[in-house]
Order: C-alpha cells, then structure tokens, then sequence
C-alpha cells in the first residue's frame, strides 16, 4: 500500500509543480497555499479548478483581444471622415483655390471644423481609457447640484437657443441639493446629458433637470421631448460609438462616445444610470449620487 502510495505521489508531484508555477490572474498565491495539502483524493478536484480558471482566463484574454480590435477599428474609423475631409480641402487650396475668394476662406474654415471634431474624437478616447484602465482616480468632494447644472445650463445655452430649446429645472429648489461626488466628472455627466437633450431635442422643445432625494442618495433627472429612441435601441446606447443615427449624430459634432464615458463615471461612484425614452416622445435620463453627510 505503501509502494502503490509512494508511485501515485511520484506520479502527482509533476502535476502539482506544473499547476504552482502557471499563475492564474491573482489567485496565484490562494491556490499555492492549497498545494500545499500532499492528499491525493483533493487532487483531482484541485486540478478540475485549475482546468476551469485556465478556460475562464483564457476566455477573458480572448474577449479583451476582441475588444481591442474593434477598439481600433472603430477610431480609425472615426478618424478616417475627418482626415479626408482635411486632405481634400488643402489639396483644393494648394492647386490653385487659395486664390479663389470664393472658397478660400469656406475650404479653411471647413478645415478647422474638421480638426475641432478630430480633437473632440481624441479628448473623448483618452477620457474612456482613463476610465477604463483605472488610472483615473476621482476626486470627491461635497458640491450643490442645483449651483452645478445653472453652470451646465449657461455653457449650453447657445447651442439651446440656436435650436430653440429651453432648459429648465423640473423641480424647486428652493435649497441647495448637497451630493459627495468628483464634481468635474459630474459636470462632464451633465453636459453630456443636457448636451443630448439639445442635440437629439426637438425645435421649440425643452430640457429638464430635476433632483428627488431618495434617503441615502440623490436622484437626478435629466429628461427632455426630442426625438426620442426606439425601445430596441436601449440597451445599445452606453456602447463605445453606439449611434441610433450616425448621421444626425456626427452632424451635431457627437463622437458616440459620450453616453459610454457618463456611464463609466457613475459606475466609478457605485452608482447606477438608467434610459427611458418613447420615439419620437423624449427621452429621460437618470441616475443616482450620494448625499453629502
Ligand atoms: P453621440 O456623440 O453620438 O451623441 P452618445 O454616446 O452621447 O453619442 O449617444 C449615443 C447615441 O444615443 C446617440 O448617437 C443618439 O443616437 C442616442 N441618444 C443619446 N441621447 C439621446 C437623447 N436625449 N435623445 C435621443 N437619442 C439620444
């Protein structure tokens, strides 16, 4: 018995030295530790998990490989309209326009349009790899909202007005609606939202900021009567360049981008984001913050 024990151990110990020295992610040093134990009925279980993490890890690997295609294939994508645009305007004015008072100055200005949304695709990618490495720490602090969105409010209202749309509080606040959150990062929230609500907004529509205190936390709303969106297209719209129409979307300077960005930021405050919209009805936004104590 003791020879058949001593064989099969024999037999085991390559098994365990190879499984100890493939590190699994973090769990490294827990299965070490497991190891440890010479049992040999715990082997076949202990070699089935480290079969199961290698398929799980393998999988991760895989769809993060996926993930980083389709990264790249979009941005340069993306990058693509402008850079063409830029090229066909310069080669115009090179070949003899610059001298043509007709469209010199029309070929520059739409040139700097061009380079304005290449800046605007770069700013947002290098916020949602931030976001998404963890290198971007958020900074709390305790902030009014209502103090927060009239600044919203003021930055948008040229766009608004060239649209015909009012921003307004939905509700009264009468006092200030305290939150503990990284108050840049719930600007650029705010923007965002209030900013869609314009671009995706009706002529003569509105939109509307409104906060409901929910015991521990704050929620906010951000609603306005626009065009709306199909029920199919909810789930998609926090999606890295997820656009219900790309047309519209980049006619008004949207990278498709932003919702992924504001989801990432509420999400980094343990915080949850929800859409409802109607087509052709509106659209609302809401999502919650903690309350200053
Ligand atoms: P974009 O830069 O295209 O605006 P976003 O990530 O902000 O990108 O939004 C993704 C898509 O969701 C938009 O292209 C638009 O089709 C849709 N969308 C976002 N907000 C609204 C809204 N308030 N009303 C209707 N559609 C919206």
């Amino acid at each position: 018995m003791f020879i058949l024990n001593k064989y099969i151990y024999d037999k085991i110990k390559p098994i365990y030295k190879t499984i100890r020295e493939v590190p699994i992610s973090s769990k490294k040093e827990k299965l070490a530790n497991k190891f440890s134990s010479t049992n040999i009925s715990d082997v076949q279980k202990e070699v089935e998990e480290w079969a199961k993490n290698q398929t799980m890890e393998i999988t991760r690997l895989k769809d993060l490989e996926r993930y980083r295609k389709e990264f790249v294939g979009n941005v340069s994508h993306e990058l693509k309209t402008p850079i063409f645009n830029i090229q066909g305007y310069v080669l115009t004015l090179l070949e003899g326009g610059i001298d043509d008072p007709k469209i010199n100055k029309l070929y520059l200005q739409r040139t700097e349009k061009s380079i304005d949304r290449m800046i605007s695709i770069v700013e947002d990618l290098e916020s949602i790899t931030k976001l998404e490495s963890g290198e971007l720490k958020l900074n709390f602090v305790d902030f009014d909202l209502v103090r927060l969105t009239e600044e919203v409010f003021e930055l948008a209202q040229m766009l608004a007005s060239e649209r015909n749309i009012t921003l307004q509080f939905a509700t009264k606040n009468d006092k200030p609606v305290m939150v503990h959150a990284d108050k840049k990062r719930i600007m650029e929230v705010m923007n965002n939202l209030v900013g869609n609500g314009i671009k995706y907004g009706k002529k003569k529509g509105n939109v509307k900021v409104g906060f409901y205190d929910l015991h521990e936390t704050i929620l906010i709303e951000v609603s306005d009567n626009g065009i709306g969106m199909d029920k199919s297209e909810l789930p998609r719209v926090f999606e890295r360049f997820y656009r219900v129409d790309k047309s519209r979307s980049r006619e008004q300077g949207g990278t498709g981008l932003g919702l992924s960005i504001v989801k990432h930021i509420i999400e980094a405050h343990d915080q949850t984001i929800n859409v409802k919209s109607i087509a052709d009805k509106g659209t609302t936004f809401t999502f919650t913050l903690e309350k200053a104590k």
